[in-house]
């Protein structure tokens, strides 16, 4: 029979799983168990809703044999099983969605972050086994086929008998070495700790035989052994489970259990309701943002359960998009099992479960900000910026939900202050909230615009996302107080923009002139409200900033957005004395300087300059 090859990438990270980066090796069962139980969950609601299938509960299992002399260790469900198809495409290869870039993830230093991204898997059986043979009939199917593999040179896949729809893993375990001592997952109170540790709350029963001991019948001193299915697991579901029974850990397993992350969470909520509609839920709010999260490829949603049955694997409906970094899982006896996804979605229980998850997730990542800091500014790193979106998204309906939770970097404090604590240390005279938008905190932090502002001792927030600024022009204000950008064409400092407004018509002559010369590139040249020390800046007036064009224009359907420009000059600069000079002896002169400064204007911008040659050459002749 011909050895099919494993996909290139599921070949390294099979090298890499047998070369054992990840050392808790036991692991492997957790993940064979949970498959089974995922598989079991589908054919169990199957069963549910299909009045065809004659259902018998006690059919709903899972079970380990071990086989001390061949060193066979095996895993059986009643589950969905597998095609032909399946058999290749779900474990022949690994990273199905294709968005995943190995070689990314090959370069990460520590080997636990390749494997969790991948989700461990099925793969993990090969750290303990030489052979892995996978026995499956799907369900609904009369065929059975077996898989077989010794690791990363590839499989074979052939027809044979099975009897019962389901799957039997069958792990050949490894020999002994001197680091490892694999003949451990052959002994029966070994893996009865495991299942323990790692699988208590699956629901299914998971059954081993146990060897025991009795006094032999009629005897009062002799003993024999006998066997005997022993259930290992608890079977509560852990959010069934009542809440001061569980530790950290047991979240903790469940969410690597599930694969909801591939690091601690951050944050385990665990609560439940009895009233006109019932439910139980677990939401887990993650340490990172999974390697697709800002892609298309990332799918949100909540596992959804009826009484304990899985209905949906992926519930969108449960999330608002904001919050889609949210995992967990919803349990409620108010949803019928049959229901389809299009139902689904008019369901009044899940609108209303869902609103609960909402106001739940906000009200715990609120007392987060409040009570413990570092967490939220980790969580914030991550997913600060979908909270962003979610402002600037939807014209704004969730701005309500979502503006305390923001953080913007802060130029009096060094750090990510939220909005409420800049409007607490407002002061007085001060009218609006300031900020500042470029590309990093050390540019924005050299910003000539910012000066005077910063100088009047106002605290200004810094934007280095993309989407800040667009977020913030939708917010509009916070507790009343107007957003206002440093840049933007009056600053809201009004004595100084009466001086310079004085000063704009005294040099009337000078500034129409350099507007010619710049021939629309700007709509205005005028003395400066903002510049102290600086020279020159940019400043714009109307609805789209600098910052904005500069988003706009990188989108791939650019329609040339433009920003109304403003080309400010500090009047009280010694150069300026320079260009008054020329305006009055050489016009030629004035013209080379205006490009100049223009020039200057763009580069502290961010933007670039339309002629960098001529701009050299200008800078050579000054220097002449
Ligand atoms: P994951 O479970 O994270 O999707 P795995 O590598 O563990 O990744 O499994 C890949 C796929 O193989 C599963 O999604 C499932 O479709 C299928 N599979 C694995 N084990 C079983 C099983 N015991 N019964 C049915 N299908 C299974």
């Amino acid at each position: 029979m011909a050895k099919k090859q494993f996909k290139a990438e599921s070949k390294r990270l099979l090298d890499l799983m047998i070369n054992s980066i990840y050392t808790h090796k036991e692991i492997f069962l957790r993940e064979l168990i949970s498959n089974a139980s995922d598989a079991t969950d589908k054919s169990y609601y199957r069963s549910l809703v299909d009045e065809n299938i004659t259902f018998n509960k006690d059919d709903f299992y899972i079970r380990i044999d071990i086989d001390n002399e061949n060193r066979i260790l095996k895993i059986t469900d009643r589950g969905i099983g597998m095609t032909k198809e399946e058999l290749e495409n779900n474990i022949g290869i690994i990273a199905k969605s294709g968005s995943l870039e190995f070689k990314n993830a090959n370069e990460a230093k520590d080997g636990i972050d390749i494997i969790g991204q991948f989700g461990v898997g099925f793969y993990s059986a090969f750290m303990v086994s030489d052979m892995v043979t996978v026995i499956s009939k799907a369900f609904g199917s009369d065929q059975a086929y077996k898989w077989k593999s010794k690791g990363s040179d590839g499989y074979t896949i052939e027809p044979c008998e099975k009897e019962e729809t389901g799957t039997d893993i069958i792990l050949k375990i490894k020999e002994n070495t001197e680091d490892e001592k694999y003949d451990a997952f052959l002994e029966e109170y070994h893996i009865k700790s495991l299942v323990k540790k790692y699988s208590d709350f699956i629901k299914y029963p998971i059954k081993m035989q146990m060897k025991k001991s009795r006094l032999k019948e009629g005897s009062e001193n002799e003993y024999e052994d006998y066997y005997e299915d022993e259930i290992l697991n608890s079977m509560v579901p852990i959010w069934r489970k009542n809440k001061n029974e569980l530790k950290q850990e047991d979240y903790e397993r469940f969410y690597m259990d599930k694969h909801f992350g591939f690091e601690k969470p951050l944050k385990a909520i665990h609560t439940s309701a009895d009233g006109v509609i019932s439910y139980n839920m677990i939401l887990y709010i993650p340490a990172k943002a999974p390697f697709d999260f800002y892609t298309k490829e990332f799918e949100k949603g909540l596992e959804l359960y009826s009484n304990g049955v899985m209905i949906m694997e992926k519930c969108g409906d449960l999330l608002p998009d904001y919050f889609s970094f949210v995992q967990g899982l919803v349990d409620s006896p108010d949803f019928s099992l049959n229901i389809s996804r299009e139902l689904l979605q008019h369901d009044r229980q899940l609108k209303f479960i869902a609103k609960k998850v909402k106001e739940k997730i906000k009200s715990e990542l609120l007392l987060m900000l409040k009570n413990d800091r570092d967490k939220y500014e980790t969580f914030y790193k991550s997913f600060g910026k979908q909270l962003k979106f979610g402002v600037y998204s939807e014209w704004g309906i969730n701005k309500e939900v979502l503006q305390d939770l923001l953080l913007f970097h802060s130029s009096a404090e060094k750090k990510l202050v939220s909005l409420e604590e800049y409007v607490s240390r407002m002061k007085e005279e001060q009218k609006y909230i300031y900020y500042a938008a470029g590309d990093s905190i050390e540019r924005i932090e050299k910003l000539p615009q910012a000066e005077m502002i910063a100088d009047k001792g106002y605290e200004i927030l810094y934007f280095t996302d993309e989407v800040d600024e667009f977020a913030i022009k939708v917010l509009t204000k916070y507790q009343d107080k107007e957003f206002k950008s440093v840049s933007s064409g009056d600053v809201g400092v009004e004595t100084d923009e009466k001086e310079s407004e004085k000063k704009t018509e005294e040099n009337k002559a000078i500034f129409d002139f350099m507007k010619e010369v710049l021939d629309g590139k700007v709509k205005e040249v005028r003395a400066s409200k903002r510049l102290k020390s600086h020279p020159v800046c940019l400043a714009s007036e109307g609805e789209l900033s600098i910052e904005m064009e500069k988003v706009l224009n990188m989108m791939p359907d650019s329609q040339n957005a433009k920003a109304d420009k403003i080309l400010e000059i500090n009047t009280d600069h010694e150069m300026f004395g320079a260009i008054d000079q020329a305006f009055k002896e050489d016009k030629e002169k004035v013209k080379m300087y205006t490009n100049l400064l223009y020039n200057q204007a763009l580069l502290i911008e961010g933007l670039p300059i339309e002629d960098p040659v001529q701009f050299a050459n200008d800078m050579c002749k000054l220097m002449k």
